[in-house]
């Protein structure tokens, strides 16, 4: 029989899974001796099994029963005694913190008549009173499903018949009465009484707590936050304790830290003679624990003496919820707090100094989406801002424009060069255009995974979504926040990192993080503020331990001598993918023209004779602003259709001049080029390693630029450490021919520039096949480089292009992946074949090198999958490197308590 039901001190903080984290964490602190109210917790799994049967498991009942019998022993009293009753604490706590998802029900115990006994022992009828009209309220709004309105409307007008505006200043009387009313709620509401039964009530609210897993609002969270649906939660049974028996008891929150900026202190809230949520909720102002300290001086002692036992046991900041009971404290929660990117940075490095942690800890603490935050040019938090809402931060940036309520305006006004920012209830397809041409996008509707968020990640564009306090009236042109009005043109700005919008401009400025990763230590630290320097130090501190630690190397996708010099400075070791396509473009498009129409050998040969010194010159560029590192330069690869004049426009073109009487030789054959390459899936077409194989002397003008510029390079006394990199391959055989030529033109090169030339020419594998039949590819590969857009595209059957925008969003919310195969490598479907070409091409060839240079690359949770499948390298974007950095430190630290032998030392 599953043991459903443990008591506090049975548990532990590593049972997060079975415990949810509040029980886990409760357990902990009872097992170190901290004055936790006794209790027990029913289990996740025997929350799946309720929610998969319909029915509670019969054992469950049993084993509620022993943990329940066994609680009342240790205590001395019993569930709803007439005389002295133990009141419980029902509370929800998943394994992930789901704040505001599911509710708590306190004073489980109480009814008509140990209400009398509870004034009786207590000596205190207000708090009797006051304590059952709060079980009423919580039970009826969480377990019965009641309008929480209707007992707020009951306790206003009771304050409003008796002059007073705090709930404190009613007395007993008046909760007695009060209690009456909202018996009378329940049983309008739901036609029966309130349950007088003890264990009825705990029974139900058990229920209740796992019937709230699956609520509507539940879903939505976490899906926003990507918690898996199946984990269920578990449900805590916890003996009350009381914050409302007068003004020497009281209840609170804290900090063991600064969760904002990591400084070392106290930070808390305390209200006098209240309960559980009355702190939160607002309903009186709370006091520091400063005036603690001085209202009760020996409880706060107690208390900061809790704290630093609980943070030196985490070694990390702790977030905690107690009670004052007539001047005794009582631990109710603990967990690990949550806090800003910069303070995770900060409290690391702190908890370093503090020899708290050690530095491959620390790695942990952080994460490469924190560090991306912090890169992000930001909002100057020093100027005068009016927050209108805050949404979340779907996509991070900071941009500031005039508000545009549909696609069309927004791509009109973005031509007549405004910026422009394009709110929207919700996006659709519909609104691609406007979102291309947007400086960011807003949206009062949808979570992390809604059109919006997906497509402005895909593409970059900072976006803020879900900002339900926003009413936006598209017809109309406005967006209201109570009665504030946003019309169309009016100037917003919105903040993709923190979820934050703000009416009017709002200066931008370079984060000292970004200033730090470009310029350098003593760059970020000139006239930075203390705060500042920390973070900057912090950031610098643990990144120089991730380069330490980590084995994969961090390359980077740049096409210029500009860019890779950027990647160098952000801690590029060298090129992993330039796209010699880009060098196609601007005024040398006429050149490519040349030899797409070139209609003889000769045409050809002088076509590419136009092309090459160009070539030479960008490559020059490029090895000398990486000189010493490795460099790969991959052949051409787009359709040749992408260099010529788009279909549609010239046969319009051709027709009107004909129309004219006009000249039209030189464009009918240009249409004609256009007609013969158009492809209906160019994606599949000619492209990549084909075009090589069919256009004769395409590969080898450029193996021969490559080569020209190596040499160049060597004679001025350079290291270029040059790859040439063969795309779209799915045969051996294609490798072999290319190679071929290759292997010729590179002898030839350098006999005649009397130099050595060491090139290694690989592939990238981007095709199903290709992983397939790495073993054979690798035989005339001297590297592989995972190229992991094409083979998700070709993996999936997805054209990225065409599907992103089209129904992602809906593939999301359906939840048939749960974050968007081109943002995270799909390690079971993509990797396996990434996976099977590693250990393939590694068998023919023992230590090949491997590398990636997808977008994935710069991808935290794929660069981990990466380092475990053993590739020696990633490639990103040059403003993705840090990134990159950070993970793999993290992935080949993958820090272990155990191995740390701290694990016993709870
Ligand atoms: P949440 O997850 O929303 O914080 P909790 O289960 O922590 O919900 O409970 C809500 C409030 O009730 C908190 O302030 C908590 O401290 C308080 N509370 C919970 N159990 C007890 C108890 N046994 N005695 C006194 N207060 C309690
Ligand atoms: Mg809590
Ligand atoms: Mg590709």
């Amino acid at each position: 029989m599953p043991k459903y039901v443990y008591e506090f001190s049975e548990g532990s903080k590593e049972e997060k899974d079975l415990l949810g984290g509040k029980g886990a964490n409760l357990a902990e602190m009872t097992r170190l001796g901290l004055p936790v109210p006794p209790g027990f917790t029913v289990t996740t799994e025997a929350c799946r099994r309720y929610l998969a049967d319909g029915v509670v498991p019969p054992e469950l009942r049993v084993q509620v029963t022993r943990a329940l019998r066994a609680l009342e022993d240790r205590v001395g009293r019993q569930l709803g005694d007439p005389q002295d009753p133990l009141l419980v604490s029902v509370r929800s706590g998943a394994k992930f913190s789901m704040p505001g998802m599911m509710e708590t029900v306190l004073n489980i115990g109480l009814n008509d008549v140990s209400v009398r006994g509870l004034a009786g022992v207590s000596g205190d009828e207000r708090f009797a009173w006051d304590s059952y009209r709060r079980l009423i309220a919580m039970f009826g709004k969480t377990v019965l499903g009641i309008d929480d309105a209707l007992f707020v409307e009951a306790m206003d007008s009771m304050k409003r018949s008796r002059g007073v505006t705090q709930d404190v200043d009613l007395g007993a009387n008046d909760l007695e009465e009060l209690v009456e009313v909202y018996k009378k709620v329940v049983h309008q509401e739901t036609g029966r009484s309130f349950p007088q039964q003890p264990r009825e009530q705990l029974d139900l609210a058990m229920n209740a707590v796992f019937d709230s897993w699956n609520t509507e609002r539940a879903r939505l969270y976490r899906r926003r936050e990507r918690i898996p649906d199946d984990l269920g939660t578990a449900v805590n049974v916890c003996t009350m304790v009381f914050g409302n028996l007068g003004p020497d008891s009281g209840t609170g929150v804290c900090f063991t830290r600064d969760p904002a900026t990591g400084r070392q202190g106290v930070y808390g809230d305390y209200l006098p003679n209240a309960q559980g949520e009355d702190v939160v909720a607002g309903i009186r102002n709370t006091l520091t624990l400063a005036d603690l300290a001085e209202r009760d001086p020996k409880s706060a002692r107690q208390l900061y003496a809790v704290m630093r036992r609980l943070e030196t046991h985490y070694r990390d900041l702790c977030d905690i919820e107690f009670t004052i009971e007539r001047g005794k404290l009582w631990m109710l929660q603990t967990r690990v707090g949550k806090r800003t990117a910069a303070a995770a940075f900060r409290i690391a490095a702190q908890l370093v100094d503090e020899q708290l942690i050690t530095m491959d800890e620390a790695l942990q603490r952080v994460t490469g989406d924190q560090l991306a935050r912090l890169m992000f040019p930001q909002f100057d938090r020093s100027a005068a801002r009016t927050r209108l809402a805050t949404g979340l931060a779907a996509s991070p940036g900071a941009a500031v424009g005039e508000a545009v309520f549909d696609s069309a305006t927004a791509v009109a006004r973005h031509a007549a060069g405004d910026s422009v920012i394009l709110v929207r209830r919700e996006t659709n397809p519909d609104d691609l255009e406007g979102m291309i041409a947007a400086a960011g996008v807003l949206t009062s509707r949808g979570g992390k995974t809604s059109h919006a968020a997906v497509v402005a990640r895909g593409m970059g564009r900072t976006c803020v979504c879900g900002a339900e306090a926003i009413d936006v009236d598209a017809a109309a042109r406005t967006a209201r926040v109570g009665d504030i009005v946003v019309n169309e043109g009016d100037v917003i700005a919105i903040d993709g990192s923190t979820g934050e919008v703000f009416l009017g401009d709002v200066p931008v400025m370079t984060s000292p993080v970004a200033t730090y990763l470009e310029e350098g230590l003593d760059a970020a630290l000139t006239g930075a503020d203390e705060e500042t320097a920390e973070l900057v130090q912090a950031v610098h501190r643990v990144l120089t331990h991730a380069d330490s630690t980590r084995r994969l190397g961090v390359r980077a996708n740049a096409d210029t001598g500009e860019d890779a010099a950027r990647a160098r400075r952000l801690g590029a070791e060298g090129i992993g993918l330039c796209r010699t396509e880009h060098m196609f473009l601007g005024d040398r498009r006429a050149l490519v023209e040349r030899l797409i129409l070139a209609d003889s050998a000769a045409a050809r040969a002088s076509a590419l004779e136009a092309l090459m010194p160009q070539q030479r010159g960008d490559f020059v560029e490029l090895l000398e602003a990486m000189d010493g590192l490795p460099v790969t330069i991959r052949l051409l690869d787009p359709p040749l259709h992408e260099f010529l004049p788009d279909r549609t426009e010239l046969s319009v073109r051709v027709a009107v001049a004909r129309e004219r009487g006009e000249d039209t030789a030189a464009d009918e054959t240009l249409l004609a080029a256009v007609e013969r390459l158009h492809e209906s899936n160019p994606m599949l077409g000619l492209r990549g390693v084909r075009l090589g194989l069919v256009v004769p002397g395409l590969f080898a003008m450029q193996v021969r630029a490559i080569a020209e510029a190596a040499a160049e390079r060597i004679k001025a006394g350079g290291d270029p450490q040059v790859e040439i990199m063969v795309p779209l391959v799915g045969s051996v055989m294609e490798l072999h021919l290319i190679r071929d030529e290759t292997d010729g033109v590179l002898a030839e090169v350098a006999e005649r520039e009397n130099v050595t030339l060491d090139i290694p020419v690989g592939t990238m594998i981007e095709l199903p096949r290709a992983a397939l039949t790495a073993g054979r590819i690798a035989e005339a590969a001297d590297f592989f480089s995972f190229g992991t857009n094409d083979l998700t595209q070709t993996a999936w059957g997805f054209s990225r292009d065409d599907v992103e925008a089209a129904f992602f969003a809906a593939y999301l919310d359906k939840g048939v992946f749960t974050v968007s195969p081109f943002e995270t490598l799909d390690a079971i479907g993509v990797g396996r074949l990434v996976r099977i070409a590693v250990e393939e091409g590694r068998r023919a060839r023992p230590g090949l090198k491997m590398g990636v240079c997808g977008e994935h690359g710069g991808d935290p949770e794929s660069v981990h999958f990466f380092h475990e499948a053993e590739l020696d390298y990633v490639s990103c974007s040059p403003f993705r490197i840090p990134v990159a950095r950070l993970e793999a430190g993290r992935a080949a630290g993958a820090y272990d308590d155990t191995a740390a032998g701290l694990a016993g030392a709870r």
